[in-house]
């Protein structure tokens, strides 16, 4: 029976606090605006129920009254009402008068706070609100109003006398009459002012320009709301620190095609590097029950994937069993195919003893060649190719292949396959990738005929290449270290 008034911060996920984040998992109602992160409703529960209460497509806002109204009346029904706004909800988001309504009706509330777009914007431009040389104190106005208009709450000439920072939401429309006002109250039409729009944003964009020009720049640049705007000699530290557009896959955006629970660590690393991420899981893992193997016969025991170990475990976990399941070091190998299972391992309480250079089952076959093996286990998907056991086999090695999981299909839906296609480049991190997304976008005739729109093709290595290569589709960036550290390296070089 609590309403928690949130904010979401400014738009990247990352700068959500830890606060909201649990909050949203636990809400039976959350209720927000349009400005929030695409992301942020992904931690609901999936019973939440979820009420859009901004602007529909340019259309009306849903009237504050009845969004007061839904928050009494879910406020009395509910355990836990989240009322989700884009940066802070105190800082022009109405969270006020929301907190007043529910103290009038008897509701408990709690206000937590966000970034708010008017210091995260500018950050992210690289213009730092205040400054021991430049700016000693800074002020938050909207421009929302006609700055002509007689009866403006705003006092511009006491705003341009303002020894400090000034910081403008809501005010793209009207920056002409506002610059205009502030020179007319005494400040320098030389001063530095700043747009940032969509600040923290994928689609972030800034321009620098002066009091005097500022105006005019919005409209050649056509920049558009929501846009923050910084009036004020910092505003000109935008040139100097713009540390977002340096990164070096700023502006490039990538689908990743992988399993969810494998997807975030690859989507985490890009976006680091500045990309937007499409992630469009064509595959997930689904493990297979079953008694869990005796460890203790093999000499030697391989794991092929990171979900290969999480099952294996799981089967271990059903038991009754741990890590002490598995046999001595001084009569067993563990062999990993490469430095994620080998982590997976490592989290588990296992060191592994064999792991190739590159991550392909020739080359553990090859590192085990010097491995003396009498019987061995191979945990591994349940399709998957043989050349491990076929290897130990020929050398004379009893091989028991075990499959712990299963990759089953994920249908991509018709947003998520509008994004994938719209993006620059496209990554696929197995076989599986490749022939599962190809089916989910009507094939692979259908995908080719997109001609050169189409994203170019991201392979891990060789054998994700060949299956492209079996689809009519020549990847246009292969990495030479088959891992995502080497994926990502040869984006970055490409
Ligand atoms: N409560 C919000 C502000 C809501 S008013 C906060 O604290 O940030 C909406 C205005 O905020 C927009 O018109 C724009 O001026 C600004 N704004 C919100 N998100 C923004 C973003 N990502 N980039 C630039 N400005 C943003």
């Amino acid at each position: 029976m609590t309403v928690y008034l949130v904010g979401a911060g400014p738009g990247d996920p990352g700068l959500m606090t830890a606060r909201s984040l649990e909050l949203i998992a636990r809400a039976d109602v959350i209720i927000h605006d349009r400005l929030i992160p695409a992301s942020a409703l992904d931690g609901a529960r999936a019973d939440a129920e979820l009420i859009y209460a901004g602007k529909e497509g340019g259309g009306e806002q849903v009237p504050q009254e009845e969004i007061t109204r839904l928050l009494i009346e879910r406020g009395r029904s509910a355990e836990s009402v989240v009322r989700l706004k884009g940066g802070d909800p105190f800082v022009f988001g109405r969270g006020g008068e929301e907190a007043e309504a529910l103290i009038d009706a008897g509701i408990a509330f709690e206000v937590v706070p966000g970034v708010t777009a008017g210091i995260a914007a500018p950050a992210y431009a690289g213009i730092p609100v205040t400054h021991r040389d430049a700016a000693s104190s800074v002020a938050f106005l909207t421009g929302h109003e006609d700055p002509d208009k007689a009866e403006s709450a705003l006092d511009w000439r006491a705003l341009a006398a303002f020894p400090g920072t000034l910081i403008v939401y809501m005010g793209v429309r009207q920056l002409a009459g506002i610059s205009a006002r502030l020179i007319d109250g005494g400040r320098s039409p030389d001063e530095p002012a700043a747009l940032v729009q969509s600040g923290t944003l994928p689609g972030q964009r800034a321009v620098q320009g002066t009091l005097g020009t500022i105006a005019q720049l919005a409209v050649d640049e056509q920049i558009r709301a929501p846009t923050i705007a910084v009036f004020g000699p910092v505003a000109a530290l935008h040139d100097r620190l713009r540390w977002l557009e340096r990164r070096p896959l700023h502006g490039v955006t990538i689908a990743v095609t992988r399993a969810r629970e494998q997807a975030s660590r690859l989507a985490e690393r890009l976006r680091g590097l500045g990309a937007e991420v499409v992630v469009a899981p064509v595959i997930s893992t689904r493990t297979l029950p079953g008694p869990a193997p005796e460890l203790d016969s093999y000499d030697l025991i391989c794991l092929t994937s990171p979900s290969g170990v999480e099952a294996l475990f799981e089967r271990l976990e059903a038991e009754g069993l741990d890590a002490r399941a598995f046999p001595p070091r001084t009569r067993a190998r563990v062999a990993a195919i490469g430095p994620a299972t080998a982590r997976a391992l490592r989290q588990h309480g296992i060191v592994t003893d064999v792991m190739p250079e590159q991550a392909v089952g020739e080359a553990l076959a090859a590192a085990l060649g010097s491995v003396p093996v009498t019987r061995a286990l191979v945990a591994r998907a349940r399709e998957a190719r043989d050349v491990v056991p076929d290897a130990l086999r020929e050398r004379g090695a009893e091989v028991d292949v075990v499959p712990v999981y299963e990759t089953v299909v994920e249908e991509l839906t018709q947003a998520q396959t509008a994004a994938v296609a719209a993006a620059d480049l496209i990554t696929f991190t197995s076989a599986s990738t490749v022939r599962n997304f190809l089916a989910s976008v009507g094939g692979a005739d259908a995908w080719i005929a997109r001609g050169q729109s189409r994203p170019r093709t991201v392979s891990i290595g060789p054998v994700t290449s060949e299956e492209l290569r079996a689809h009519g589709l020549e990847p246009d960036i292969e990495a030479a270290q088959h891992d995502i550290d080497g994926l990502i390296a040869a984006i970055i070089r490409s």
